[in-house]
């Protein structure tokens, strides 16, 4: 987050204490994403590394999604939807994983044979979702060339799930 522009962009990210439980800080990207210059170097920032690398980009629920396709679109690549349970008719994969309290459900379907592809999402947290989605287009063939996300949580162990994962801000 060097820029004057990636700054202001950082700036732009809201933070909700005790939402949606207690003791967790919600860290939300919608006014960054509001933004059209902040949007523009974000997006710029988190493609630069992969460049040419990728021809799909997959995006996890939900935020994940407005990145993946806003990514897609501007490198001219597909993208994939990478989702939670029961929204799929039929998943050609499905991977469970541990939450904090619990654990969920993800699943997609396509046939990624021969696709390079670059994952994205908002927020690394502990890691757990990164990591099962890592899980998820190995499944269905594909070859991961990288991921990125915006925002990084410090503290949380998510750098240790997936120490390959770029990151364009830390807190
Ligand atoms: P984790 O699996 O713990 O790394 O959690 C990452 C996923 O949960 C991402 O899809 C984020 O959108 C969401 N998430 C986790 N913690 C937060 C937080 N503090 N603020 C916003 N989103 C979060």
């Amino acid at each position: 987050a060097g820029s004057p522009d990636l700054k202001r962009a950082q700036a732009l990210i809201t933070t909700t204490p005790d939402f949606p439980e207690p003791g967790v800080q919600f860290r939300d990207i919608s006014p960054m994403l509001a933004d059209p210059e902040a949007l523009r170097v974000v997006f710029d920032g988190l493609a630069a590394p992969f460049a040419g690398q990728f021809d799909l980009v997959a995006g996890i629920e939900a935020r994940g999604f407005l990145i993946a396709g806003g990514l897609a679109a501007a490198a001219g690549t597909g993208m994939l939807a990478v989702r939670k349970a029961g929204k799929l008719p039929n998943p050609d994969v499905r991977v469970e994983y541990d939450l904090e309290y619990g654990s969920a459900v993800m699943e997609a379907s396509g046939d990624l044979r021969g696709r390079q592809v670059l994952l994205v999402d908002d927020v690394l947290a502990t890691g757990g979702t990164m990591r099962a989605a890592y899980d998820v287009i190995a499944e269905l063939g594909g070859e991961l060339v990288g991921s990125a996300v915006i925002l990084e949580l410090d503290g949380l162990g998510g750098r240790g799930r997936v120490p390959d994962c770029r990151t364009l801000f830390r807190m």
